[in-house]
């Protein structure tokens, strides 16, 4: 179960640069790429009149995306780099803003302007602007600005990849401000999706289940909670289990939710739970991990301090570190 003892648990929670936060109304964690601050004003974007009156408006303000790296400035920290109309207008590009919010009044847009060549250039832009991945970027912005660049990075590549109609093939137009694709043929509507995934911490007694994925974290020697996409028709209890006993070979009982994180690579929600082995023997599915392995508590909480040579784990960006820390710390059990 959760702690929900508020002291003790916002304390715990508090890493070096202030996140994930607990919401105190709701005792939620608010993960990195979480915290999104906009009303997505979905009575707004179903009138083109005030769509485009709010397209026009001066106050309105702008964020672009390059191959989906996002604009950014660093004056006092880095922030996001938002920009005028006057901004945008000047520059000869045919795509439709995206639609983010509303943020005080004022309406907030994403703009894909990979085709221009060389962006900052073209936006008269000096050396404090750049663009930046939005992994790296999410390391350094504030909390809320993290929750933009999750919606504005799924967006603007959905809308890349989506130009044709897959019922048809015909090209589809952004609509609502872009919160659906209509194909211009069969008039089929398409809509952003998000590809849930579920990611689990399975413990024994005093044992947590760590592995390494082919790949990219078998080769920095990290290990994390695994991992994988949730099938279609499967809850996300079942998809946990399944995961366990394909790339591990244990078999596990009871799953309890902790919390979730949007994942804007591209556009997945990762779903954390916790789950209990019923059985303890590992066997790897090879072409999916490297290793996997069972963690006594002591050698975790060592490897969350950075003290311990031989494990290292996700750091505070990920809902991994906080499956982790959760249990290491003695805050959730199954
Ligand atoms: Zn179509």
């Amino acid at each position: 179960m959760l702690n929900h003892n508020r002291g003790e648990r916002g304390a715990a929670i508090l890493c070096e640069n202030g996140r994930p936060d607990l919401q105190e109304d709701t005792l939620e964690l608010t993960h990195v790429f979480a915290g999104n601050p906009f009303d997505r004003g979905d009575a707004q974007r179903r009138d083109p009149v005030w769509l485009a009156a709010a397209e026009r408006d001066a106050s309105s303000r702008y964020l672009p995306l390059a191959r989906l790296n996002v604009l950014v400035h660093d004056a006092d920290g880095m922030r996001l780099g938002w920009l005028t109309r006057a901004d945008v207008a000047r520059l000869d590009i045919a795509v439709a803003p995206i639609f983010l919010g509303l943020l005080d009044g004022v309406a907030h847009f994403a703009i894909d302007v990979s085709e221009l060549g060389d962006p900052v250039h073209e936006l008269n832009l000096d050396d404090a602007w750049r663009f930046e991945d939005a992994r790296a970027a999410a390391m350094r912005l504030a909390a809320e600005e993290t929750g933009i660049v999750a919606q504005a990075r799924a967006q603007v590549g959905w809308h890349r990849s989506h130009r044709h109609c897959s019922a048809c093939g015909a090209p589809t137009v952004s609509s609502r401000g872009g919160h659906v694709r209509i194909c211009g043929a069969c008039k089929a509507e398409h809509f952003p999706r998000t590809d849930p995934v579920a990611i689990m911490l399975i413990l024994d007694g005093d044992r947590c289940l760590l592995g390494q994925s082919q790949g990219r974290l078998a080769s920095t020697g990290m290990y994390s909670a695994l991992a994988g996409f949730i099938d279609q028709g499967e809850s996300i209890e079942e998809a946990v289990r399944r995961e366990i006993h394909e790339e591990a070979g244990v078999i596990v009982g009871a799953v309890r939710y902790h919390s979730s994180q949007p994942w804007p690579f591209p556009s997945s929600l990762m779903i954390g739970c916790h789950g209990r082995a019923l059985t303890t023997k590992i066997t790897i599915d090879p072409t999916e991990m490297a290793d996997v392995r069972w963690f006594v508590r002591d050698a975790v909480r060592a490897a969350l301090a950075n003290e311990n040579p031989e494990l290292r784990v996700p750091g505070p960006i990920a809902i991994a570190h906080h499956l982790i820390k959760g249990w290491a710390d003695g805050e959730v059990d199954v």
